[in-house]
């Protein structure tokens, strides 16, 4: 059997009791980086053997891993912090488990992004979790489209260094929008930051931004939630080009994943405005 096992994200005390027994009792501990894991095993004199498990060998050590599950051994997978799977490499062997009929099971425990939607206060009843914001300019630009037109709370992993662009992005959008920062979570310095982009971006301005970070944004009701359906096409695509600074065409591709149409469907209707 495959068991993921969520360890802490900052304060080890959060490990527990079923996650020691499960790791303690297994044949083999797979972990993001094995030396990084030891200091949580060493400290709770855990010595079952470990095994690197990361994004650069997922694909070539699956197979293997497999082989060693059905021949029925207890294999544990861990992360270097919180749910192995959850923006941590996981979720490709959980795959192959499934399609090749072995039992996956999963421990409960500490997820930055859970806990940060706990005590962040805002929508609990409806949210989406959005991982890393992409890299390049564009592609922030339009998730941060899908997020401001999100119906609900939106939580994204994010690094300190890009915090500060992105809250001024969002306040060049929509300055009433309601924001999270949940920074450094169970560890000593741990901080939450509520309020609108300009409050976030004059609490940080004051001091460099540091450690890691849950960025949430909330759902503004008011904000024109259905702007791409109701308004005539042209007047949207102009304000996705706009707002987003994106080009007719990918103006033109947004809007069509928008209203589930093809990209041609919206050239012509646009051609014919
Ligand atoms: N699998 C992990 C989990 O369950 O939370 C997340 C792994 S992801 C590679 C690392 C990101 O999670 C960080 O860049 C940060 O955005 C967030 N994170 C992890 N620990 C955190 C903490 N103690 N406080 C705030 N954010 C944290």
């Amino acid at each position: 059997m495959l068991t993921i096992v969520s360890t802490p994200i900052g304060n080890l005390q959060d490990i527990t009791l079923r996650a020691l027994e499960t790791l303690r009792d297994c044949d083999l501990i797979l972990c993001e980086d094995t030396r990084h894991s030891k200091k949580l095993l060493q400290r709770f004199d855990i010595t079952t053997p470990t095994k690197s498990y990361h994004q650069f060998n997922e694909a070539k050590e699956c197979a293997p891993i497999i082989a060693e599950l059905k021949s029925g051994r207890n294999i544990c997978l861990v992360s270097d912090a919180g749910t192995p799977t959850i923006s941590d490499p996981g979720s490709r062997l959980v795959k192959a488990c499934i399609l090749e009929g072995v039992e996956v099971n999963s421990l409960p425990g500490p997820c930055a992004a859970v806990l940060a939607l706990t005590l962040a206060g805002l929508d609990t009843e409806r949210f989406q979790f959005v991982g890393f914001l992409p890299k390049k300019e564009t592609a922030i630009k339009k998730e941060l489209f899908n997020i401001l037109y999100y119906p609900g709370t939106s939580i994204c992993y994010e690094s300190p260094r890009r915090l500060i662009n992105i809250t001024k992005f969002i306040e060049q959008i929509d300055p009433n929008r309601s924001i999270v920062i949940a920074r450094e979570l169970t560890k000593t310095f741990q901080e939450i930051v509520r309020g609108t982009p300009k409050e976030i971006l004059q609490h940080f301005e004051k001091k460099e931004v540091k450690g890691e970070i849950v960025l949430l944004i909330a759902h503004n009701p008011t904000f024109q939630s259905s702007y791409w359906r109701e308004l005539p096409l042209e007047q949207t695509l102009d304000h996705l080009e706009n707002t987003f600074k994106l080009s007719r065409m990918e103006a033109i591709k947004t809007l069509a994943s928008l209203r589930d149409q093809s990209k041609r469907e919206i050239y012509k209707e646009s051609e014919s405005d």
